[in-house]
C-alpha cells in the first residue's frame, strides 16, 4: 500500500470524500512534521504513520458525519496537535476555525502548521477554555464545537455548550464507552442546556475499537454562572 491510501480509502469509503493530490501533499507535509517535532515535545502518543492517517487524520475527518461544512465558526477545544480542527480545514477550507488549547508547545505546533499550510481564517488561541466561555468575545459565537479525547462528558459539555447560541451543536468524539459515557451526562445536559441529538458509531481501518461521536443540540440558553472558573468543571462535575 503506498503512503497515505489509508487516508484516501478511508475518506472514500466512510465519508464519500476523494481527497486532490494538493490535500495529500499537506496531509504528508503534516504527518512528517508531527513526527520531527514528536521527536522533541511529546505531541502525540501515536508515532506509527499509518496510524496517524487512521487514528489522527481520517478519525478528525469522520466529524463530518455529524454536521454539513458550510463557512460557519467552528472551534476545536483541547486541539492538541491540531485534531481534529486541522484535518477538517484542509478537507473544508471554508469553515472558519479556531483551536483553543492550553499546552503552549501544542499552541506553537499548531500555528506552525497553520502558518506553513498557509491556511486562512485559523484563530490558534493559547487559552482554558474555561476563560473563553466566559468572555463575550467568544461565549455563544460558535455554530459547531469539537472536541476529541479532552473531558469526560459532563465535564466536557461545560466547556462546550457556553461557547454556542441556541441552535449550535456539540460533536464530541468518544471511544467505545460512549453509550455509558453520555447517560452519565444526564443532570449537565439539563442544567446546561444541552439534548443528545444522536450517536454516530464509526469503525476505522486498522483500528479495532469502536468511536462514537456523541452529538449533542443546544436547545436553551446556558445560565451565566456556567462555565465556572478554570479547574472547577474537571474538580466538581455536574
Ligand atoms: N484533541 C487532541 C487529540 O485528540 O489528539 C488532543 C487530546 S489531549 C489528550 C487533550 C488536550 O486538551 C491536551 O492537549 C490539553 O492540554 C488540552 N486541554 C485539557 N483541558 C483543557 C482546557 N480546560 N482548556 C484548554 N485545553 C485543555
Amino acid at each position: 500500500m503506498n503512503e497515505l491510501d489509508l487516508l484516501q480509502d478511508g475518506a472514500r469509503s466512510l465519508l464519500s470524500i476523494h481527497l486532490s493530490a494538493s490535500q495529500l501533499e499537506a496531509f504528508r507535509w503534516y504527518r512528517d512534521e508531527l513526527l520531527a517535532w514528536n521527536e522533541r515535545y511529546n505531541l502525540t502518543a501515536i508515532t506509527d504513520p499509518f496510524l496517524i492517517e487512521s487514528k489522527h487524520f481520517l478519525d478528525s475527518l469522520t466529524c463530518l458525519l455529524a454536521f454539513k461544512p458550510a463557512d460557519e465558526r467552528l472551534i476545536d477545544v483541547g486541539t492538541g496537535a491540531g485534531f481534529p480542527g486541522l484535518p477538517l480545514k484542509l478537507v473544508c477550507p471554508q469553515i472558519q476555525l479556531t483551536l483553543v488549547e492550553a499546552t503552549e508547545k501544542k499552541v506553537q505546533f499548531c500555528r506552525h502548521v497553520v502558518a506553513a499550510l498557509g491556511l486562512e481564517n485559523v484563530d490558534v488561541l493559547h487559552a482554558r477554555v474555561e476563560e473563553l466561555g466566559q468572555d463575550d468575545h467568544y461565549r455563544g459565537r460558535f455554530q459547531i464545537a469539537l472536541a476529541r479525547a479532552v473531558a469526560p462528558m459532563p465535564v466536557l459539555l461545560e466547556y462546550l455548550l457556553p461557547l454556542l447560541p441556541m441552535g449550535g451543536r456539540v460533536v464530541a468524539q468518544k471511544g467505545e464507552m460512549a453509550p455509558v459515557e453520555t447517560q452519565s451526562a444526564a443532570q449537565a445536559l439539563k442544567i446546561l442546556g444541552g439534548r443528545v441529538s444522536k450517536l454516530v458509531p464509526v469503525d476505522l481501518p486498522r483500528v479495532a475499537e469502536r468511536r462514537y461521536l456523541v452529538v449533542v443540540d443546544k436547545i436553551s440558553e446556558t445560565p451565566q454562572k456556567y462555565p465556572r472558573r478554570a479547574g472547577i468543571p474537571a474538580k466538581r462535575p455536574l
